[in-house]
């Protein structure tokens, strides 16, 4: 039996499912998921010591490259002078006014330890500025598994129309939290309008990923984030861009520098800690200084701002701030698209590609999806039988159709072929 078969059915004793985080267990592709002993550069390797290029990079974290050596030293340095303090660090000024020249929207920020903090944290505080208890998500955005946020649209007008209508995507999720929460169709500037007109003085928030990629890859229309800005501002609504993804990821200054957007408050994640748990949310000072201990806002965290993940981070955001490295990062995974695209042409194989910065999208389907239903219309027997093709042909690819692909520096021109050989040989099978 192979190795990773004996760790899974060890895992599944003591870990629900044998994993720490859902989609780990292929559960959509089905099979056995890969246990990973070491990574290096766009590489990793399982536990039978079987070699793959991966192209999820810890879903998103991993830019630089895995056990990039720099960030290694950094780790190791910090991780000389001890763990956590539980009291502030000159290392956390730095990160914070790194990451408020990077990105100019953030004029504080507050450092929490996971994704889901930081968009708790974002939503309690804009309810604590304005006083307002209604918060609108959009369809297939994933904000992490705070209560308020796991809530499945039902369909568009019904929903804003009534948010009792609201089923919660989770058991354990109450109702009465649910209801708080509208849940709109992710480009449809008509149905946040008669949102807004039915309910604006009552919503405290607009949270959306500027660049949705956990539906897979999908971009918003131009049209549809400027409703979103005017009709936050025009109702006094905070506008939260979740770029936990997105952040130093599509770009250096993150989605919304591409967009010309301003949000009130940002959420920050994965590259900016480097791989290490490390989090934020920021934005106008104005709002910001109604967290504790200046405001009324609770917030707090044992490991927040956490020495070792700062130097992560600090070193992970100095690497992609080097000339250069964005339109290095773009072109390789343009190119690899690309690349993936001419061998579905060669099968007569109908797919949609598309890629923003270090991020991508691969979809079966004629034409890239613009909303969720479009995407959950793509076809996904042929994803599956594509995902274990190229798993086979040592590529990772995230195990599910409905998120996105991530590349890193290290995905050189010769990993990209590697990439586009195997999925000739994927392709193949379908
Ligand atoms: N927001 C977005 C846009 C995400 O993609 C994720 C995680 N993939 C989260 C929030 C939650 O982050 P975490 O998993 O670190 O809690």
């Amino acid at each position: 039996m192979a190795q990773n078969e004996i760790l899974f059915e060890r895992a599944q004793k003591t870990i629900p499912g044998g994993v720490n985080s859902p989609v780990r267990a292929f559960r959509q592709v089905g099979g056995t998921p890969r246990f990973i002993q070491k990574a290096l550069g766009p590489y990793f390797w399982d536990a039978d010591g079987k070699k793959y290029i991966d192209l999820i990079m810890s879903w998103g974290p991993m830019i630089a490259g895995h056990a990039h050596p720099e960030v290694v030293e950094a780790v190791q340095k910090a991780a000389a002078t001890g763990f956590s303090y539980g009291a502030p660090t000159l290392g956390e000024i730095e990160l914070a006014e790194r990451i408020c020249e990077l990105v100019p929207s953030i004029e504080q920020l507050r450092m929490v330890s996971s994704g889901t903090e930081a968009t708790m944290s974002a939503l309690r505080l804009a309810r604590g500025f304005t006083g307002r208890d209604l918060i609108i998500k959009f369809e297939g955005c994933y904000h992490g598994h705070a209560d308020s946020l796991l809530v499945k649209a039902g369909s568009g007008l019904l929903t804003f129309a009534d948010s009792t209508q609201n089923a919660p995507s989770s058991s354990g999720v109450p109702q009465d939290v649910v209801k708080h929460t509208l849940v709109l169709p992710y480009n449809d500037s008509p149905a946040l309008q008669e949102a807004f007109r039915r309910h604006g003085d009552a919503i405290a928030a607009v949270i959306l990923e500027p660049i949705a990629g956990n539906m897979n890859l999908i971009r918003p229309a131009a049209e549809f984030l400027t409703a979103v800005r005017n009709l936050t501002q025009q109702y006094g609504s905070v506008l939260i861009y979740d770029e936990v993804m997105t952040g130093f990821r599509v770009a250096l200054g993150g989605a919304q520098s591409l967009q010309g957007i301003t949000p009130d408050l940002t959420c920050l994640g994965k590259v900016m800690g480097g791989g290490m748990p490390m989090a934020a949310f920021g934005g106008k000072k104005d709002i910001m200084v109604k967290l504790a201990p200046l405001g009324n806002v609770y917030q707090a965290g044992t490991l927040s701002g956490n020495p070792v993940a700062v130097a992560a981070g600090l070193k992970t955001l100095e690497i992609i701030s080097r000339a250069g490295f964005f339109d290095c990062l773009s072109t390789q995974t343009t190119k690899l698209m690309t690349g993936i695209k001419a061998v579905a042409q060669k099968h007569a194989i109908p797919l949609a590609v598309d890629s923003v910065g270090g991020m991508f999208g691969i979809y079966f389907a004629s034409e890239v999806p613009t909303s969720y239903t479009a995407v959950t219309q793509t076809n996904l027997d042929q994803f599956k039988q594509f995902f274990h093709g190229m798993l086979n042909a040592g590529v990772y690819l995230a195990p599910s159709a409905y998120e996105a692909g991530f590349t890193s520096i290290a995905h050189d021109n010769a990993v990209i072929d590697e990439i586009v050989v195997a999925t000739d040989k994927a392709m193949q099978t379908l």
